[in-house]
């Protein structure tokens, strides 16, 4: 580990994400709301607007002595049972909405973490008997040939108050990077990466800077094949499940060549591209060159907002073709038209998309749209290939790369000599899903840590807020 210990330890103390869609992190970032701030070259941290609001939420629900020396008031309305957390901030719950939500063993099964109730017997109109405001949460009594009361955590009913909201997730925390983190790149050994307690993945695996080298990996593609599983399944494409490749365009693709490649993110041609990609250079003799280069696209595209906000826009907004047509048993093409280079939900940058040889012609430009889209990708790829951004690193047998495929793009020199190359990409999902089940031990969130004694089956709280 080579990094300040500053940045990791604060970013230890959250639950951060590679994938920029992930789910219930937290913030604790002090940067200002919402503004990413950028120097030549340095690390930026993005922080999102409701930092504050969901450490108000993550100490209400962590905090449950607090909640237990007042216990909020609770009422039924004609619709909805009303709680009062104080005496100004109020939560409404649907009674359909709380009886659909119930969590015993009849309603949900505590194992499988499916519902049970058929919600489609509930009479539309049903309302409570009565509620009552207890320690462990909020019962609920509902009429029934045989009657039946629900408990509902509180933690979990703040965690979940839709009217308002009360706890919205912020942005996932990242941090954004250009040319000087090479003084100090995110690393891990091999050795924490695969040893069984699993404390050395989850720190590999919350890096919030999009890329992490492996060090210490044995150069063999046995090692760096299971150190990829470590992640998750392994996605297989036309290039095989695990790659071990040379430059014999043994494969229709520039990379079976030695041509130098510019910054690009990979496989822009499937609908869902390629989460993670590890690779490992196992082999580089007679010849020189093969740098490898990564750009941190968020990064990037942070300075383009703030410099071009109408390039910035084009980018988010026009969809650009793209196409895998070098196999002949292969022909690729995302099945939406929804692909622009920069993708956002919820008005944050979600995905980087970007491959200028993989992009198809582009005929859904408007005519006075052509020449301002030609201007916002020259704008964006002289950004790309600035020195600020690039980040150039001459890798060696032992080192692998793990690279967030939706936000860092990576790149390489031309090279000359025989360079033997191994890795996998890595699914999204399977990458989140191994992350929050780290989580769920090492970094758990409120409601999980207030429910985790009293609801657990299994090993999982029926409570968690992912479900
Ligand atoms: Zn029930």
């Amino acid at each position: 580990m080579i990094r300040g210990s500053t940045v990791l330890r604060q970013s230890s103390r959250c639950l951060p994400r590679w994938a920029s869609s992930a789910g219930s992190s937290r913030n604790t970032s002090a940067a200002p709301a919402g503004k990413a701030r950028f120097s030549s070259g340095s690390v930026v941290r993005t922080a999102g607007p409701s930092s504050q609001a969901a450490d108000t939420a993550a100490a209400a629900a962590a905090g449950s002595s607090v909640v237990h020396a007042a216990l909020p008031t609770s009422r039924i309305d004609e619709k909805k049972v009303v709680l009062g957390w104080d005496e100004t901030t109020y939560s409404r719950y649907h009674h359909i909405w709380l009886r659909d939500h119930c969590r015993c063993p009849e309603c949900f099964h505590p194992i499988t973490k499916q519902r049970l109730v058929n919600t489609f017997e509930i009479p539309p109109d049903i309302q409570p008997t009565h509620v009552q405001s207890k320690p462990e949460g909020l019962e609920v009594h509902w009429p029934s040939t045989h009657p039946h009361v629900s408990l509902y955590p509180w933690s979990w009913l703040r965690y979940s108050s839709y009217d308002p909201p009360l706890s919205q997730s912020p942005p996932s925390e990242k941090i954004l990077w250009g040319s000087k983190i090479l003084q100090d790149p995110p690393t891990v050994t091999y050795a924490e990466a695969m040893a069984e307690d699993n404390k050395g993945l989850f720190k590999w695996l919350s890096n919030v800077f999009g890329f992490c080298f492996i060090a210490g990996v044995p150069a063999t593609p046995e090692a760096t094949e299971e150190l990829s599983r470590r992640i998750g399944f392994i996605r297989e494409t036309q290039y095989g499940t695990f790659w071990d490749f040379t430059s014999d365009l043994a494969k229709g693709d520039t990379a079976y060549t030695t041509l130098a490649l510019g910054a690009h993110t990979d496989t822009t041609y499937f609908t869902d591209p390629c989460g993670l990609q590890l690779f490992h250079l196992l082999e580089h003799t007679g010849g020189t060159g093969g740098a490898t280069l990564l750009v941190d696209g968020f990064y990037v595209a942070s300075i383009l907002k703030e410099l071009h906000p109408e390039a910035y826009e084009l980018l988010s907004t026009v969809p650009v073709p793209t196409h895998a047509a070098g196999e002949p048993e292969a022909l690729y093409t995302p099945s939406t038209r929804q692909t622009p280079v920069l993708k956002h939900e919820d008005g944050e940058l979600v995905q980087v998309r970007w491959n200028n040889d993989d992009r198809s012609v582009i005929r859904n430009l408007k005519p006075d749209q052509v020449e301002p889209w030609y201007d916002a990708i020259r704008l964006w790829y002289k950004l790309l290939s600035s020195p600020d951004s690039e980040y150039w690193v001459q890798l060696s047998p032992g080192t692998a790369v793990v690279v967030d495929n939706h936000r860092v793009l990576h790149g390489r020199s031309a090279f000359n000599g025989k360079r033997r190359m191994c890795g996998a990409y890595i699914g999204t999902d399977e990458y989140r899903s191994k992350l929050a089940v780290l989580s769920e031990r090492f970094a758990p969130d409120p409601v999980t840590q207030d429910t985790a004694a009293s609801a657990s089956v299994n090993g999982r709280s029926v409570w968690h807020p992912a479900l």
